[in-house]
């Protein structure tokens, strides 16, 4: 019988160009387009963010993976201490299912919440141990989230990225990449979303 590999866990090693285009490989076929490695200094956290989920989000109080179900700002700090690494992970849509409810909106969601999940165990699998996703929007699996009863599946139950009180943008600049905002409806853009690394 062939012997089984042992992936030993990981600290602090950093992740290697080949991975993180493997990852990108698989990546690709939940609609990603770029995955980069950063150092976690650079990420912004404002309190601002949570102000605008507070007020003038509809998915305020009805969602399990936005607030006031997420870490505050504080909290949110306290956990990025305890990393050095991330990635962040890059996606394309279109924007004229973005102010809609409909299937191929929540299509859209579903695919982006299912590829950082399943990146996520790809790289625990590799020894990372510490790897967690924020995903880009919120989760949409179930068409109603069952807020605030129990959630139908918890093992894919993750924080957005927007509701870590992550300002995206000024991450952004931090990273010097850029982003453009969509104006018209037949306009793409681009959505981000975060692996917690080590
Ligand atoms: S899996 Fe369903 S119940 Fe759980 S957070 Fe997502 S939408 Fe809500």
């Amino acid at each position: 019988m062939p012997e089984k590999k042992v992936v030993p866990f990981r600290n602090n090693e950093g992740i290697s160009h080949s991975l993180t285009q493997r990852l990108l490989e698989k990546g690709k076929s939940y609609g990603l387009t770029a995955i980069f490695p950063f150092n976690i200094d650079k990420i912004e956290v404002a309190e601002w963010v949570r102000l605008k989920c507070h007020y003038g989000c509809s998915r305020f109080d009805s969602n399990w993976t936005c607030p006031p179900a997420t870490p505050g700002p504080d909290k949110v700090r306290a956990i990025l201490d305890e990393y050095e690494l991330a990635l962040l992970l890059v996606g394309t849509k279109n924007c004229s299912d973005f102010y809609l409810n409909n299937g191929r909106k929540r299509f859209g969601q579903v695919r982006c919440w299912k590829g950082t999940i399943s990146l996520e165990r790809m790289l625990f699998l590799e020894g990372y141990y510490k790897a967690f996703s924020l995903v880009g929007e919120c989760c949409a699996l179930c068409k109603e989230c069952a807020y605030p009863e129990d959630c139908r599946f918890p093992q894919e139950k993750r924080p957005s990225v927007e509701s870590f009180s992550i300002d995206v943008i000024g991450t952004l600049k931090n990273l010097a990449k850029t982003s453009k905002i969509a104006t018209q409806t037949g306009d793409t853009y681009n959505y981000f979303g975060i692996i917690l690394l080590e």
